[in-house]
């Protein structure tokens, strides 16, 4: 057992849109190697949780840590942000990869361009290095022989893959999937949970909004159900999915099962 800190720890998390409090009061605690799937309906605050974490939204109120390193935005009044505020926010997007429902790549670059693109221009790594490193990556996610193709010329799910490959090229302590295959179509779902699971075996540490029930109970070392903005239930999937407490956790899994 690992006794260093948590690879991510959230405290309170709270998140207001005008009168509309979305997250009230979120916590998690995950450890290296946790893989924790976040389940819900629509509406639930899956994507605001994710967005809170890196950053993407502003939480209204709450405590991040990755990796011990605690998040201490300051909140200014006119919600801009000053220098020491961005050097936080640089460092939380290094530590963390974010894979959308969209894919989300450069249209304009290769393949080879958009995995090359962080950590050359972020990490400073030296081209040839960051070559070398995003060959091994799109080798892992089965798209080396596309590497020089543009985004347009690819699938859905060879795009997701490559959005994934250049999410690992920054090297996250945590990678964050929001239901990374929900806009694909059906017969190029599996090949883009295939590379999930293979970073689930590697012991990567994921959070993961999906709508994969099956895939869920497979991967997760724990899920949370998230219910109007507040964890309704969590545990480990045989819990989460095989015996409930939650009313609402029962109906909702059975709907999808
Ligand atoms: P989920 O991902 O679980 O479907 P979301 O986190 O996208 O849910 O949304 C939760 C709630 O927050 C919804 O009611 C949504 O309308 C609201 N919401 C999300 N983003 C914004 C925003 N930028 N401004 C106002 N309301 C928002
Ligand atoms: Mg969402």
């Amino acid at each position: 057992m690992s006794t260093g800190p948590a690879a991510i720890e959230i405290r309170n998390l709270h998140k207001t849109f005008g009168q509309d409090e979305v997250l009230k009061g979120i916590d998690l605690t995950a450890h290296d190697g946790d893989v924790v799937s976040i389940i819900g309906s629509s509406g639930s605050g899956k994507s605001t949780f994710l967005r809170c974490i890196n950053l993407l939204e502003q939480p209204t109120e709450g405590e991040i840590t990755i990796s011990g390193e605690a998040l201490a935005l300051k909140r200014a009044r006119s919600g801009d942000l000053d220098a020491a505020n961005h050097k936080q926010l640089t460092l939380m997007r290094e530590r963390l990869g974010f894979v959308f429902q969209n894919f989300n790549l450069w249209p304009h670059m290769t393949i080879m361009e958009n995995v090359i693109e962080a950590p050359v221009n972020v990490l400073k790594q030296k081209k040839a290095e960051a070559v070398e490193n995003a060959e091994r990556l799109l080798h892992k996610v089965g798209m080396y022989e596309r590497k020089d193709f543009y985004p347009s010329q690819l699938s859905g799910g060879q795009q997701q893959r490559v959005a994934i490959a250049r999410a690992l090229a920054m090297d996250p302590q945590v990678m964050l999937f929001d239901e990374p295959t929900s806009a694909l179509d059906p017969e190029l779902v599996g090949e883009v949970l295939n590379v999930i699971r293979s970073l689930a075996e590697e012991g990567r540490t994921m959070l993961i909004v999906t709508h994969e029930m099956a895939f869920a109970r497979e991967v997760s070392s724990q899920v949370m159900f998230l219910h109007q903005g507040k964890v309704e239930e969590f545990g480990p999937p045989a819990q989460v999915f095989g015996n409930p407490t939650s009313e609402r956790c029962k109906a909702f899994v059975s709907s999808i099962f």
